[in-house]
């Protein structure tokens, strides 16, 4: 599986380094951190552009080691498992979502950019009277941030802008939305059947936005081939900065051929455990 710590950064906490062993910030270079050596400095999320960090008691180390150890362990879950175990595990831990999202906001905080924000400038360019269906919404920052009507969905509602459900079945009719949004959320191993359902209730022609980290596609000529045996006629792709993928797709007003389109795995974020 991959290794994404270069991505989204090592746990806060960890027992002190061996002294003959390299900082915390000078994790051993991973194959990744290789291939980027010459890139732009400023592209590589760094603990060095990080603040120091505050001088922690040993009782907020273990407390923040095992949150870490749950955000990776809940985060492993979602993108390994199909969608409907993990409406289970929340129904059944309601409490892990929390978890998740704060883990989740710790690693975006330490990003050079974060996908959501530029949706959220591409969405704030197109038409006002635009219906967006924001899948895999977390806290419904983009329907916060623009002046859409926005449909925020996610497995929890942690406030009052999100529909809680799967959204491999969304509650919406067929044909109601003018841009259907997934930022970062392509996750759970039947997360084609997401797409599809986003093609039923977007309007013939209406765009599909989609934001992924770039190092999930192992293929990414095969997953666009998919893309486009699902209806999806691709319009941008949005490889500038270093860490993620953006893609615009255009619903086609034709029904895809009736043939199955085969599944193309996209690798999960799995956090390296230390
Ligand atoms: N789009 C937000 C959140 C990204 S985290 C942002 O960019 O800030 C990915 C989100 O997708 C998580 O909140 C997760 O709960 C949600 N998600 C994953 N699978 C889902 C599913 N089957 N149904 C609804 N939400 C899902």
């Amino acid at each position: 599986m991959a290794d994404f710590t270069a991505l989204f950064g090592a746990p806060s906490a960890r027992p002190p380094p061996r002294p003959s062993a390299p900082p915390p910030e000078a994790a051993p270079p991973s194959k990744k951190r290789k291939r980027q050596k010459g890139k732009k400095p400023a592209a590589e999320p760094s603990a060095a552009a990080a603040p120091a960090p505050a001088k922690k008691s040993a009782g907020d180390a273990a407390r923040a080691q095992l949150a870490g150890a749950r955000f990776r362990h809940i985060n492993e879950l979602l993108y390994t498992q199909g969608s409907a175990d993990s409406v289970a595990l929340f129904e059944r831990e309601p409490g892990f979502f929390d978890a998740y999202h704060e883990g989740f906001r710790l690693q975006a905080a330490r990003w050079p950019v974060n996908p959501v924000h530029l949706v959220t400038r591409w969405l704030r360019a197109q038409p006002e009277t635009w219906v967006v269906g924001d899948l895999g919404c977390g806290d419904a920052e983009l329907a916060r941030s623009v002046p859409h009507r926005v449909h925020s969905f996610d497995l929890v509602a942690n406030n009052e802008r999100v529909t809680a459900c799967d959204i491999a079945r969304l509650p919406l009719a067929d044909r109601s939305l003018d841009v259907a949004v997934f930022c970062l959320a392509l996750m759970g191993s039947n997360y084609v059947d997401f797409l599809r359902e986003a093609r039923r209730v977007l309007k013939p022609r209406a765009l599909l936005k989609i934001a992924e980290v770039s190092s999930r596609f192992a293929n990414l000529p095969a997953w666009l081939a998919m893309l486009d045996g699902l209806g999806f006629e691709l319009l941008d792709r949005d490889g500038s900065n270093s860490h993620f993928l953006l893609f615009t797709f255009r619903k086609r007003a034709a029904a895809p051929p009736p043939s199955p389109v085969a599944a193309v795995p996209l690798k999960p974020c799995i956090y390296k455990r230390r």
